[in-house]
């Protein structure tokens, strides 16, 4: 346990962990409907004034990079590409010194059209959510008939240089488990880094059962059903994904285990909201806000100083285990991964 708050410097939590890695929500709007997230009407969207400005974003995004020390800047929603000032974002957080890694977590959709600007702009690479290959189950999962778009981005990102591409993927028991070897093979005929997630109790219906999750170990079991895995030698890190080497290497894939393989002792992640509160995990209970802060006129000491008290006290993991477990009112979508 280290004794309290730095009042320079890096994101220390209580736990000694240093957070590196910023996301931002940009939005909480999403253009699919995927049913392990959203009902099919959506949801009460957050009004315009509550969300952060550009300039905000790129304020707040600054006082992480120059004065907490953070190094990587993920950009997330909702759906992140339907933000329109989402390429001069990037643009001035690239122009940020130190220069952060920058990154992008999106369904894909308009992504075809929009990685050339977004790599023009500085985007350093994307992660796609993809979890079925079958169009009629895409339907049905998203509630929209848009694989061949979600397709086409990934085309359009390893095109425009965005890689690697990572994909992601969540498998649900009778629903799409039966695809794992076969999203792998996509994944290795294509060169995309595939990274299998466990779904979480993150969804707005809080409809999560654990007995419909598959887990990392069945998901392992399925891949080895067709492809050798052997451990990667690589070192892990602070990374959420545990990695294998498929048939040898050098290609890889991933289990992002959450909920059965839980990496909170390491993690180095710490996150905005698009309506400016900072959440220290993603299963944060408690929020701190930012955005008051800022258009009361806080300088960004004050920004800094706020910043680091909220992560200080960062809790050790996600309790999901914990029979006082309680699922965080905000939703996935209002997160973002
Ligand atoms: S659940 Fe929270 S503490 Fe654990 S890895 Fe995720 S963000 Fe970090």
């Amino acid at each position: 346990m280290t004794a309290a708050p730095t009042t320079d410097g890096v994101l220390v939590d209580r736990y000694g962990r240093v957070a590196r890695d910023l996301r931002v929500s940009l939005t909480d709007k999403c253009n699919l409907r995927c049913t392990y997230c959203m009902p099919a009407e959506g949801l009460p969207w957050l009004a315009g004034p509550q969300l952060l400005t550009d300039e905000e974003i790129v304020r707040l995004v600054r006082v992480a990079v120059r004065r907490l020390g953070v190094t990587e800047v993920r950009f997330t929603g909702g759906e992140p590409l339907i933000r329109p000032g989402l390429p001069g974002i990037v643009a001035a957080v690239a122009a940020l010194e130190p220069r952060p890694r920058i990154s992008l977590t999106t369904n894909g959709i308009g992504l075809a059209r929009l990685a050339p600007a977004l790599r023009a702009a500085g985007l350093d690479r994307v992660n796609v959510s993809l979890d079925t290959l079958d169009r009629d189950r895409f339907s049905r999962l998203t509630r929209r008939d848009r694989l061949a778009d979600v397709l086409a981005g990934l085309a359009g990102a390893a095109a425009a240089g965005l890689t690697p591409v990572k994909v992601n993927s969540v498998l649900m028991r009778g629903v799409n488990d039966d695809e794992a070897p076969a999203l792998l093979r996509f994944a290795l005929a294509q060169g995309y880094q595939l990274r299998f997630i466990e779904q979480m109790p993150l969804d707005a219906q809080h409809g999560w059962d654990r007995a419909t999750m598959v887990t990392a170990d069945e998901i392992l079991t399925a891949l080895r059903g067709e492809f050798a895995l052997t451990a990667d030698p690589t070192e892990r890190g602070a990374a959420p994904a545990e990695t294998w080497l498929v048939d040898g290497g050098p290609a890889r894939v991933g289990v992002i285990a959450s909920v059965t393989r839980p990496f909170c002792g390491a993690c180095d992640r710490t996150r905005l909201t698009a309506d400016g509160q900072l959440r220290s995990c993603l299963f944060a209970t408690d929020e701190s806000d930012l955005r008051g802060a800022l258009r009361a006129g806080a300088d960004d000491d004050e920004m800094a100083r706020r910043w680091r008290t909220a992560m200080w006290g960062k809790r050790a993991g996600h309790g999901i285990d914990d029979p006082a477990f309680l699922q965080p009112a905000r939703p996935m979508s209002a997160i973002g991964g």
